[in-house]
């Protein structure tokens, strides 16, 4: 067991084409898969990861996905993580090699992170293949600098209150929201109220066959803006 690797591979936002060759040999070379997935509020169950993986000639029937319920709380997702890691134990005793998949980047916001402690804390050797997390993906949709010069960029996620933006605002040359539902109603019309000069980027399921992109503020407000969705704000 003590020489097995567990890998964190990153799957990039949506396009399989934008995995990187490391990630795609080491998903070719597991033999499990660990993926997320989610169910959602109306009980659908769905798997982003999965969509990236199936199209790259993987062998799928070696991809495990787990489903994170979006009425869980903190406890019950806990206790998932608990049991997933329990059985990728159990496949190392079994002599398996075992990669844990995220969308995006594997650094980046990713359930793997609820992984590395467990895995420090039991001396499992791990090894991270980073990828492009999907803010990054959304400058190039979008045909913009996230940022540069000596310009500063600040990320966000499930925000809680408006203050927290006009305070990245205040301090950043371009805030980046992710996570967005938290904030989705009252956010754009607050923006639009209080500044004249803000430039806004909105995608939204980047590299799927749902992918949306605008830089449109009316347009942006009328979008739902799913779980899947990023904004972009500059001065
Ligand atoms: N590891 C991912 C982030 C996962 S957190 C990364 O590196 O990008 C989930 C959040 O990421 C979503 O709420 C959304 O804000 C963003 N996201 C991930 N994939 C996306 C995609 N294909 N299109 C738009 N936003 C995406």
């Amino acid at each position: 067991m003590q020489n097995k690797i567990v890998y964190g591979v990153a799957l990039g936002p949506g396009d399989p084409e934008l995995i990187t060759l490391k990630a795609l040999n080491t998903l070719k070379s597991v033999d499990k898969i660990y993926a997320p997935g989610s169910v959602m509020k109306n009980g659908e169950v769905k798997s982003h990861a999965l969509g990236i993986i199936e199209p790259l000639g993987i062998d799928v029937s070696k991809v495990r996905v787990f489903h994170i319920s979006m009425r869980f709380d903190r406890t019950e997702t806990e206790k998932l993580y608990q049991s997933i890691y329990e059985e990728i134990l159990e496949d190392l005793k079994n002599d398996l090699n075992v990669a844990f998949v995220s969308e995006g980047d594997i650094s980046f916001y990713s359930t793997f992170g609820y992984m590395i402690p467990r895995l420090k804390n039991d001396g499992i050797i791990y090894e991270m293949i980073p990828g492009v997390p999907a803010f990054i993906q959304a400058g190039s949709a979008l045909g913009i600098p996230i940022t540069f010069q000596n310009r500063s960029l600040k990320v966000l996620a499930a925000v809680k209150s408006i203050s927290e933006v006009d305070d990245a605002i205040d301090t950043s040359g371009t805030v980046v929201i992710m996570k967005l539902s938290t904030i989705k109603d009252q956010l754009l019309p607050h923006l639009k109220e209080k500044y004249d000069s803000l430039r806004y980027g909105y995608v939204e399921k980047l590299g799927t066959d749902q992918e949306f992109i605008s830089s449109d503020i009316e347009e942006i407000i009328a979008r739902d803006k799913t779980y899947f969705s990023i904004l972009i704000i500059q001065k």
